[in-house]
């Protein structure tokens, strides 16, 4: 058997075994990102009843001002009314008067109006307000039990890295640095099985030229013509 046969088998190994701890680590970082995602979601229906509760304060205060001017002008009208002496201009100020009693009753309605669509905007604020406040309580104990588990993960993450490096580190360095780009590139795995002198990556029959090194070294380092796999072969049990 060729010496960087077991030296490949093993960096695999622990390869395989980086994959599935990132696998894990990249799990508990969605997990974290819905948990963000879900109190951004608060935070941004927060922020769109504060700008509508702003906008029905604004109509709320704008149409305030204009019935206090409307109210100003009717007391202006009624004072003159109480000092006129001549009967026909105080029959037509009484007619004004009247007229703008009923203007004034309308604007009042409306304003009332206003005014309670501005408090129920406010309403709508206290109470996403109180949503998000829930929403973080209700996520604390996940939050907890996340950086946790995501400590472990990282800890399983670094000594997998730390295996894997050392065990690369005892190859050749032109060998590691083709392993290293197949297994960049590669979809499957960079050392396979031949069976039956056949790639069983992409299932190319191995040339009849290198079936004998094959056999000599149990690996075809050369690799696959076809997917560039590094051959090998298994023990056969006896
Ligand atoms: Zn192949």
């Amino acid at each position: 058997m060729h010496p960087d046969l077991p030296k490949l088998l093993d960096v695999q190994g622990k390869d395989r075994h980086l994959s599935e701890v990132s696998a894990r680590r990249d799990e508990l970082a969605a997990e974290r990102a819905a948990l963000d995602a879900a109190l951004e979601t608060a935070r941004q229906q927060i922020a769109q009843a504060e700008r509508a509760a702003t906008d029905a304060a604004a109509r709320r205060d704008a149409r305030e001002a204009k019935l206090e001017a409307q109210r100003g002008l009717q007391e202006k009208r009624r004072a003159r009314l109480e000092q006129e002496r001549n009967p026909r201009v105080a029959a037509q100020l009484m007619a004004d008067v009247e007229m703008a009693r009923s203007i004034l009753a309308q604007e009042e309605s409306d304003w009332m109006r206003v005014a309670e669509e501005a408090t129920q905007r406010e309403q709508a604020v206290a109470l996403a307000t109180e949503r998000l406040e829930a929403l973080t309580a209700e996520q604390a104990e996940a939050r907890e039990s996340l950086v946790g588990r995501e400590a472990e993960a990282e800890a399983a993450w670094s000594a997998a890295k730390a295996a894997r490096d050392e065990a690369a580190a005892g190859l050749p360095k032109p060998l590691r640095t083709r392993y290293d780009r197949l297994h960049g590139s590669r979809h499957s795995e960079v050392l396979v099985p031949a069976v039956n002198a056949t790639c069983t990556a992409c299932y190319t029959s191995i040339p009849s030229s290198r079936i004998g090194q094959l056999q000599a070294d149990s690996i075809l380092l050369e690799g696959c013509e076809m997917c560039g796999a590094i051959l090998y072969l298994e023990e056969v049990p006896a």
